[in-house]
């Protein structure tokens, strides 16, 4: 990712401004050291905003300033965002929301960050810059506070999740136990994050391609209960996260979330509005609850016309979640095949009801509710008989 045209572009731009003035930092620099993949590129600098304006524009890049009052602009190089902030140390704070002011010293800079594996610096020839001992974290990979655990907490109480999510991530089973004593001890801070902080953070540990541990830590430091204030079921968890590394899926945070909490629909519109999801979120949850269907999904693991009646009902998206979730609570071996309904229902065609309301109309009947509930009984029956019953068929039906 150093040699990629793109970063090299905005390499070339700093350095034009200040030689030796940047260097990338957190998660770029901590995945190309362990070996994982570098999603996006962190780069602190001596240079202040305006300076990396200046420069990006000098440049020919855009730079856009989606941080400013906290030092960051992202450069835009070939379409992707690189996040430029000036080097900065923590003032003062209310345990929300860090206030900062800039400064010249890469190892302050490195004293505000939360994780001594985050606070990894690399200049632009590729030399790591180690101010707070992160190296040593590296094997067995683990999260370690900068500083003081608790004080790093106070002062942001976000950084508790971050813990766990870098965990789920990278973690190698060793966690440091003064950060969870930490964590757990300070888990009453957690109340005072904003709902969608703590959603955006959840998602992306519940991304990872197996935070099954990393939850069960939480769990255990009454970390979970204290933000959902359930403590949720592992198993099911566990059998949704064995499903995507044996059927080689992507993982799905909001189908391990639903695993996760369980219960119905009462606890999902609860937990839906306390952690203010989305529409879209939410609406894709009260799908993989939804009751209403439960007989049918399950009978559909050994008849497909249950499956078909299913998915005409729930839609193939909540028909998968629900027959994946009761898969994975499944204790009997061997495990029912779960794919083959998954794709089924993705491959379903609803077939178009073969009658509309101007045929009922043409027979005699009104416009109003009695044609509604003739359609519907009609549509039932329909779907009952697997989608076979024609248009005359069902229309001799309702003159019988
Ligand atoms: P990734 O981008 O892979 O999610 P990252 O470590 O780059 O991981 P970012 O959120 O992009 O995480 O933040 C970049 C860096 O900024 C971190 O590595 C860390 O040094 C610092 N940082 C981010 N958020 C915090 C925080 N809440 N407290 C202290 N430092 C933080
Ligand atoms: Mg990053």
């Amino acid at each position: 990712w150093m040699r990629d045209p793109a970063t090299q572009a905005v390499m070339a731009a700093l350095e034009a401004a200040q030689p030796g003035g940047s260097r990338f930092v957190g998660g770029c620099v901590r995945n190309a050291l362990l070996g994982k993949a570098v999603a996006d590129v962190d780069i602190a600098t001596r240079l202040l905003p305006e300076q990396v304006i200046a420069a990006a524009r000098a440049a020919g890049l855009k730079p856009v300033p989606t941080g400013i009052r906290h030092g960051t602009i992202s450069v835009i190089s070939a379409g992707r965002p690189f996040e430029v902030t000036t080097l900065r140390r923590d003032v003062e704070t209310d345990g929300r929301r860090a206030v900062v002011a800039f400064t010249q010293d890469w190892r302050e800079d490195a004293r505000r960050r939360d994780f001594r594996l985050n606070a990894l610096y690399a200049d632009f020839d590729g030399i790591i810059h180690d101010p707070t001992g992160g190296l040593s974290d590296l094997d067995p990979c683990r999260f370690v506070f900068v500083g003081s655990a608790e004080d790093r907490i106070r002062e942001d109480y976000l950084r508790t999740l971050r813990l766990f999510r870098f965990e789920a991530w990278y973690g190698s089973g060793s966690p440091d136990a003064e950060g969870l004593a930490a964590a757990r001890r300070l888990k009453a801070g957690l109340r005072s994050l904003s709902a969608e902080r703590v959603w955006s953070e959840l998602k992306k540990l519940l991304s990872a391609p197996d935070p099954g541990p990393a939850v069960a830590l939480m769990a255990e430091h009454e970390i979970l209960s204290e933000i959902l204030g359930v403590n949720g079921s592992l198993r099911i968890l566990v059998g949704i996260i064995n499903q995507d590394i044996s059927a080689g899926l992507e993982p799905d945070p909001l189908l391990r979330f639903v695993a996760l909490i369980g219960g119905g629909p009462e606890r999902i519109r609860i937990m839906a509005a306390k952690l203010k999801m989305s529409n879209a979120e939410s609406r894709r949850l009260q799908g993989a609850v939804d009751p209403s269907l439960c007989g049918e999904v399950e009978a559909a693991f050994t008849d497909m016309a249950a499956a078909e009646r299913a998915i005409m009902s729930l839609g193939a998206r909540a028909f998968e979640d629900q027959v994946r979730l009761s898969a994975a609570g499944d204790v009997a071996p061997p495990p029912r095949d779960w794919t083959l309904l998954a794709k089924f229902a993705r491959e379903w065609q609803q077939p178009d009801f073969p009658v509309s309301g101007g045929d009922l109309i043409l027979l005699g009947y009104e416009p109003g509710p009695m044609l509604g509930d003739a359609m519907d009984a009609l549509k039932a029956h329909w779907i009952a008989e697997r989608f076979e019953p024609t248009k005359e068929e069902l229309i001799a039906r309702l003159k019988h």
